[in-house]
């Protein structure tokens, strides 16, 4: 089913997995994604290649199969940068043909080797998506602290706005530590008009190395409050693990609790984390038992 029609419906609830890199198992990936199924999602987002790990030739199989297999809506991403417009169309024909009908339509980070062929930036590929294949969703990345390489928030802006224009249909956001970052990021949307539904993406933390790579990756901020969560924890990694897992449903119930479009949860192939954050959400009433 489209999410740009569920969006429309209902508050969302969905789960993100990435395909096993380099000669794991496409089942791994598959199981954690069952077990996940059995928390009813709205849908499973499979990355592609993210930080250019080559792994991009799993999303499609991954994501028919979550399908397919489990009867649970697939969201495959697919990232342009170094992408011509007949890999693109490529990828959507094998989606497609998979019966999936959603894509987050992203560029991609940058790394070596992996310069813009037809496509610069992600509202590129969503125009030429729009164009080409009228009968998918279309998704895009936003980001509560604003993106990495950007100058500035008016760039930002007029960057989503673009996005918009050329046909998303809703947003999901880039990781956050701080729910009033999100806040101040969904006001600062309305007032330079984007509309698009906004799904609110939370990711727990599971280790001190972990989320200083996510800052420096994403461009997350670290608060104090997690700081202090880490350093209570000690250096036991499943208890800095759990800390984190804590911390994230602590996150999602108060982002439920302020009227969000959706709320997706990065959950890293761990059903550990879905299965958490599922029971978070029961308990908080945003989801029905
Ligand atoms: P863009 O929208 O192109 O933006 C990139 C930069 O260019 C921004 O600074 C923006 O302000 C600027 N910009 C955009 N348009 C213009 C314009 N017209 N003129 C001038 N400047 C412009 N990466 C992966 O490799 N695989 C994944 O599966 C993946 N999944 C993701 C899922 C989510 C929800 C998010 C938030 C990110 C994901 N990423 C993934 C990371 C993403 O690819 C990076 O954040 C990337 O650096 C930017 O992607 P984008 O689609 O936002 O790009």
């Amino acid at each position: 089913m489209r999410i740009a029609d569920k969006l429309a419906r209902k508050q969302t609830f969905s789960f993100e997995i990435f395909p096993p890199k380099g000669d794991l198992p496409l089942e791994t990936a598959k199981r954690a994604a069952g077990e996940m199924a059995a928390d009813a999602p709205d849908w499973i987002s499979v990355t592609y290649s993210a930080g250019g790990s080559g792994n991009s030739a799993n999303t499609v199989p991954i994501a028919a199969a979550i399908e397919r297999d489990l009867g649970v809506t697939a969201l495959a991403h697919l990232t342009c940068l170094g992408s011509s417009k007949a890999d693109v169309d490529a990828f959507v024909s094998s989606l497609e043909a998979s019966g999936v009908e959603n894509v987050l339509a992203l560029r991609g980070d940058r790394a070596p080797g992996r310069e813009a062929v037809d496509f610069t930036h992600a509202s590129d590929l969503i125009e030429h998506l729009r164009e080409t294949a009228p009968g998918l969703s279309i998704g895009a990345a936003c980001y509560p602290e604003g993106h990495v390489e950007s100058p500035s928030d008016e760039a930002d802006f007029a960057a989503l706005y673009k996005k918009q224009e050329a046909g998303a249909d809703y947003l999901v956001s880039q990781l956050f530590f701080d729910n009033e970052d999100f806040y101040r990021f969904r006001e600062s949307c309305a007032r330079h008009r984007v509309k698009l539904p906004i799904v609110a993406g939370i990711m727990p933390f599971t280790s001190v190395k972990q989320i200083q790579r996510m800052a420096f990756t994403c461009g997350a901020s670290i608060p104090a409050k997690v700081v202090k969560r880490l350093v209570l924890a000690g250096d036991d990694p499943a208890v800095q693990a759990q800390a984190g897992i804590e911390y994230a449903c602590e996150q999602l119930r108060d982002l439920a609790a302020n009227g969000v479009d959706g709320l997706h949860v990065y959950s890293m192939n761990k059903p550990a984390i879905a299965h958490a954050a599922h029971a978070a959400l029961v308990d908080c009433g945003y989801l029905e038992a």
